[in-house]
């Protein structure tokens, strides 16, 4: 196996660089399940003017920030509505359902991220005692590195208000679709009642996501968090990175979206591989193969250094840590596999 591997199983693989590191090591701390936490504030505060929400809570991960938005929106014998292969419906272990008896309704779907409409219109249940209470409507974007269009969302959120629901954002990979789209991340988070935002993906932060709403759901939001254990002491430590995340390393994801493209752009080429074309594509590449094993595939890139993921489809992802020459050596690895065929 080789030295240095290069990691394209996900963005979640980067590492805080130095800088980074050293703006952790200096971080103001104080106890923050005090409200104490200045750097946490500092945190909190900014991402709320970046993306135009009340309020909002710093939590260890994004699995808890969703699950922590669930349980804010919604109570014991609600439903809320996602996609079925949506990272809350499917990825999360249920939690809803185990701490929340929140009943989980999943939509079709396609790799570009958007449920249909139709589908979603009749989901939702009607009042009355034989039903669930549909509650909640739940979108993720980036979906599969896809950034939903904007008039996409402008309709979600059009039909979400007409039929009197909430609307939660999983925007762990937001800033990419901001990125992707040459528009603010408020253009596309502000209108929702909640979003999800992961520090630890393409931004690089070592841990921390962030919860965004109203002042009075952000406040049944830290209950939640400390009831599911994730209230911390001086995560001033974690936020610092998260702050420095976002001042430094939004813009610069347009460098992981150009490696991607390029190396989509080869794929396509090959007729070994069937590339899936997505509308806003931003840091991954999704494909599958024409013939052959998938697992031999993935064996066959670790062996010459590359590590991805066994996933239908398979995704490379793009990320801070993947260099042009690490691309370009991609490129070739996999032009040799489909011509060994
Ligand atoms: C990674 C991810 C999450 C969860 O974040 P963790 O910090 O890994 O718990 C949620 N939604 C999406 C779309 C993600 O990619």
């Amino acid at each position: 196996m080789c030295a240095s591997m290069i990691e394209l199983r996900s963005d979640s693989f980067t590492k805080p660089c130095t800088t980074m590191r050293l703006a952790m090591a200096e971080a103001e701390v104080g106890d923050d399940q005090y409200g104490e936490d200045p750097t946490v504030r500092q945190l909190e505060t900014s991402a709320c003017a970046l993306l135009h929400f009340e309020a909002g809570v710093f939590l260890p991960s994004g699995t808890q920030a969703n699950l922590v938005a669930l349980l804010s929106h919604c109570e014991r014998g609600d439903e809320y509505i996602a996609g079925q292969e949506s990272h809350i419906l499917k990825w999360e272990g249920g939690g809803g359902a185990i701490f929340g008896g929140i009943q989980p309704q999943s939509v079709p779907a396609d790799h570009s991220g958007t449920i249909d409409f139709n589908a979603l219109v009749s989901a939702i249940k009607p009042a009355g005692v034989f039903f669930p209470r549909t509650r909640l409507l739940c979108l993720e974007d980036t979906f599969w590195g896809n950034a939903l269009p904007l008039d996409y969302l402008a309709q979600f959120l059009a039909l979400a208000k007409t039929r009197g629901l909430l609307a939660h954002l999983d925007g762990a990979r937001l800033f990419n679709a901001a990125v992707r789209q040459g528009v603010p991340p408020s253009r596309i988070a502000a209108e929702f009642d909640s979003v999800s935002v992961c520090l630890s993906k393409g931004l690089g932060a070592p841990a921390g996501s962030l919860l965004l709403s109203s002042e009075q759901t952000i406040r049944a939001a830290r209950r939640w968090r400390k009831l599911l254990g994730g209230a911390m002491r001086q995560s001033g430590v974690l936020a610092a990175a998260g702050l420095f995340a976002l001042r430094n390393n939004i813009e610069r994801l347009a460098e992981d979206h150009k490696k991607a493209a390029v190396l989509l752009e080869c794929l396509s080429e090959l007729p070994a591989f069937e590339v899936l074309h997505q509308s806003l594509p931003t840091n991954m590449v999704l494909f599958r193969l024409r013939r052959g094993s998938p697992e031999a595939f993935v064996e066959r890139m670790a062996t010459s250094g590359v590590r991805i993921l066994h996933t239908d489809p398979m995704r490379l992802v793009f990320h801070k840590d993947v260099s042009w020459e690490q691309t370009s050596r991609v490129v070739e690895v996999m032009r040799n596999i489909a011509d060994a065929g």
